[in-house]
């Protein structure tokens, strides 16, 4: 028997769901009528590339697993955080295509093309002289953007991108000391490198405690979202690290030849979502130049294969009679009132993920016929904006459809991993520490 205030485990989930309590809790709650003026989805053919379409894509994903270990100390966890970069050739991927079906041993071999990756402490897992396993985690986090050299030729690890991050954070609200647990009141803001806190206690602060993902550890208990905030951060900044990289080569007047896919939305959630703007004025810079230097933007997509953003899609692509409502190749262009009226209800007047997103929302069918949730980065300050649905405002948003019409097969909806292993023998895998500037750069220069 349960005891009081405890979750009765033998009713199951319907049930709870038609009790007395939720039916009111459900009758005071707001329901969406279809009937009445909201703004519909709208459907519309994108503009054709504006030229050639990129020759190659890199995409960026990333996993974790968190598992048990054995120490001695019960429930003792550890987070495996990986991920994986990989070098597309899309004219391989045209070559193959007229030739064979998907081949499922290749498409395991690019899934260990893990470039990053890195064991960090769980619950009760603590490292050297430290006091609990959250400082332990504080330090990993640390070590990993520290030690993780990109290429053995541009040594600079990604540290470097983080700090260059770190300095565009707005510093007038100081953060509190990591280790409030033990009793330090201290509020600072977050300096590069390790320095350390100017308590009597001196204990070291590292330059990502800035992160805050550290508030979202449990000493007790599974670090699910912790590792996974970890892994989001590694993701982006290895985006921007690689364009650091090409600018401080010169070859950014070369990077239309490439286009970047990220797992997920263009956004940083949770503590470390500071980054988001920082990321954004970060883009802008870069893609001034770019421009400068190509007469375009640079193309960069955000793929997310779950969320309430995925169920919409799923949900209003179908009609009455249970055809589609989107024809294929067509798109819609997420507004503001959009979002806030059908998706995520809000009466707010602040924008929809102004503190978390560096791009904006669009659903594409793409001419095979699946459907992608996708996100386009802002890179001037007139596309930083979702309250218009004018995609001309966005001269790459041609090619990133028609770049999705390349890479995604209704086999595999949604999806980003798959949409690069399917292609495995097309697919180079960028190990990081080993020469991987050279190779992008081979792909950079080729003569057409
Ligand atoms: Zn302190």
């Amino acid at each position: 028997m349960p005891y009081e205030g405890e979750f009765a485990g033998y009713r199951s989930l319907r049930r709870i769901a038609e009790t007395e309590r939720v039916q009111q809790l459900l009758r005071r709650a707001r329901v969406f009528q279809t009937a009445s003026s909201v703004t519909l989805a709208k459907p519309s053919i994108p503009p054709p590339p504006p030229q050639s379409l990129p020759e190659f894509t890199v995409a960026i994903d990333g996993s974790y697993a968190e598992v048990d270990v054995k120490n001695g100390y019960p429930g003792a966890k550890v987070g495996y955080c990986t991920v994986a970069s990989v070098l597309l050739n899309l004219k391989e991927v045209d070559r193959l295509d007229e030739q064979r079906p998907i081949d499922p041993v290749e498409f395991r071999r690019t899934e260990e093309a893990a470039t990053v990756d890195a064991a960090l402490p769980g619950s009760n897992v603590v490292t050297r002289d430290h006091k609990s396993a959250r400082d332990s985690f504080r330090e990993a986090v640390f070590d990993v953007l520290h030690d993780v050299i990109v290429d053995e030729e541009d040594r600079s690890p990604l540290l470097e991108t983080y700090e260059a991050l770190l300095a565009l954070k707005p510093q007038n609200r100081p953060q509190v000391c990591p280790y409030d647990h033990e009793g330090c009141s201290h509020h600072f803001n977050v300096q590069p490198g390790v320095t350390s806190c100017d308590c009597e206690l001196r204990r070291p602060i590292y330059s990502t405690d800035a992160l805050r993902i550290h508030e979202r550890f449990l000493d007790i208990g599974t670090n699910g979202e912790a590792f996974g905030l970890v892994m989001q951060l590694w993701e982006r900044i290895l985006l921007i690290h690689l364009l650091r990289c090409f600018e401080r080569r010169g070859w950014l007047d070369k990077v239309g030849k490439l286009a970047f896919f990220l797992d997920g939305p263009l956004a940083v959630f949770g503590p470390p979502a500071w980054l988001s703007a920082a990321i954004n004025t970060e883009l802008k810079r870069l893609n001034t130049q770019v421009r400068q230097k190509t007469g375009n933007d640079l193309v960069i997509l955000g793929v997310e294969k779950t969320g309430n953003f995925v169920t919409h899609f799923e949900e209003i692509d179908r009609t009455e009679t249970g055809e589609a409502y989107f024809p294929s190749g067509t798109y819609m262009l997420l507004t503001d009132r959009y979002i806030k009226e059908r998706v995520i209800f809000s009466d707010s007047t602040k924008r929809y993920g102004e503190d978390t997103y560096f791009g904006r929302k669009f659903f594409y069918k793409t001419k095979s016929g699946a459907r992608i949730v996708a996100s386009i980065p802002f890179l001037t300050e007139d596309q930083d904006n979702i309250t218009s649905d004018n995609v001309s405002l966005y001269p790459q948003f041609g090619t990133a459809c028609a770049l999705l019409d390349k890479l995604v097969t209704s086999r595999y909806p949604n999806a980003l991993s798959p949409l690069v292993s399917a292609h495995a023998q097309a697919a180079i895998p960028l190990h990081l520490g080993a020469k991987v500037l050279q190779q992008l750069a081979r792909a950079l220069m080729r003569q057409r």
